[in-house]
């Protein structure tokens, strides 16, 4: 098989003991090895997170924004409603989900890649008593910005709401701990930092939490996450039918996290990431963020001279590098996305790759700049 390095935020490159988990046996989702597999994943995934007994998940079949429109649709009880803390083009994501279900939203922008500032946070709970939930993106994979859960999670706890943390770009691979950082809801995907395949993702709760949903009429049939809790955790069983060999593979990524452990993970991606900023501002081309702001897993940097995105995109793509626009908003930018199974070899390659695309010096940074 021709190895294609995949530079984007996901799906990676996965370890080949995930990838040969897809090939286990034909299997039915309403047999006891089933059963097995959901509550193992469920324990694997509390414990990646910080999370223990108190904890569970319910899975889904589906993307992380299926996850994601599942909490944000189940969790806000009609007499509630949700700040949005938006950064970037995955916070608009989050309010947009909270206007489709009708949701009473409140969107507090702090433009892309400018810091979450706590003290607005914390004079709009101050003042507006209706507001039950907070969300915020953990990662916000479109600019690379870490932003910061544990403050945001106190702070929301101390006015007594529950915070909704999309940590789909950063679960496996940043920082974070549910408890300490009291997180209400934990949203991941199988496919990013947990090193899986794409198409399962989950909600991380406690029991009580999930118990407490019980009250609220449910906005969807299948995205419904107190009945997906009933099913999965109490009875056991998925309402329907998952991705199974998605769900093996996830299984074992979810071994090799926990082996390599959180920690050691988000080192490795950041000696990564370290050797493609390195790279990157040696041959004079600009990062978006400053570096106490920069996630483990993004590098978000200026175009130089007149070449295009989708030069470069195209250019890499012929030497078997798949690279990532930033979305909408910020022209004349590019990703690179260090998740996954990189090795050193793969980003030294990757610049031989550069320097014959870019033909440098001529990538020179022109005019580069906000
Ligand atoms: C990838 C991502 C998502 C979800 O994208 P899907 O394509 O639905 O998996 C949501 N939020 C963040 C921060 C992401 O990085």
């Amino acid at each position: 098989m021709t190895r294609v390095v995949l530079m984007n935020p996901g799906p990676v490159n996965v370890d080949e003991r995930v990838r040969a988990a897809i090939a286990s046996p034909d299997e039915c989702h309403r047999e006891p090895e089933t059963r097995e597999l959901l509550a193992r994943v469920r324990g694997k995934l509390a414990t990646v997170a910080g999370g223990g007994d108190a904890h569970t998940a319910v899975l889904l079949t589906g993307s992380g924004t299926a996850a994601l429109e599942a909490t944000v649709s189940s969790v806000v009880p009609a007499t509630g409603g949700l700040l949005v803390l938006d950064n970037g083009h995955y916070g608009e994501r989050l309010h947009r989900i909270a206007q489709v279900h009708g949701i009473a939203v409140k969107r507090l922008e702090f433009g892309w890649a400018n810091p979450v500032d706590l003290a607005a946070v914390e004079r709009v709970l101050a003042a507006e008593p209706w507001l039950t939930h907070v969300g915020l993106v953990h990662h916000e994979t479109s600019t690379g910005m870490l932003n910061p859960a544990g403050d945001v999670g106190r702070l929301a706890a101390r006015h007594g709401r529950s915070l909704i943390l999309d940590a789909i770009s950063s679960i496996g691979a940043e920082d974070l701990d549910v408890v300490a950082d009291h997180v209400g809801w934990c949203v991941g995907t199988a496919n990013k930092c947990l090193e899986g395949l794409p198409g399962i993702s989950f909600v991380l709760g406690t029991r009580a939490g999930f118990d407490g949903l019980a009250g609220i009429p449910a906005r969807t049939f299948y995205l419904d996450l107190h009945a997906g809790y009933q099913a999965q955790v109490t009875g056991g069983a998925p309402q329907f039918t998952p991705a199974l060999q998605v769900l093996r593979a996830l299984d074992v990524a979810l071994d090799l996290t926990l082996a390599e452990t959180v920690a050691g993970r988000g080192g490795r991606y950041r000696a990564r990431a370290g050797q493609l900023r390195t790279g990157l501002t040696d041959r004079g081309v600009r990062l978006l963020l400053p570096p106490q702001h920069r996630a483990a897993s993004i590098t978000n940097a200026w175009l130089g001279g007149d070449l295009t995105y989708d030069e470069l995109h195209d250019g890499l793509k012929q030497h078997g590098f798949v690279i990532y626009a930033v979305q909408d908003r910020v022209a004349g930018s590019f990703r690179l996305a260090n998740m996954g199974q990189l090795t050193a070899a793969d980003i030294d390659r990757f610049f031989t790759a550069f320097d014959a695309v870019t033909a440098r010096p001529a990538v020179a940074a022109v005019g580069a700049g906000q």
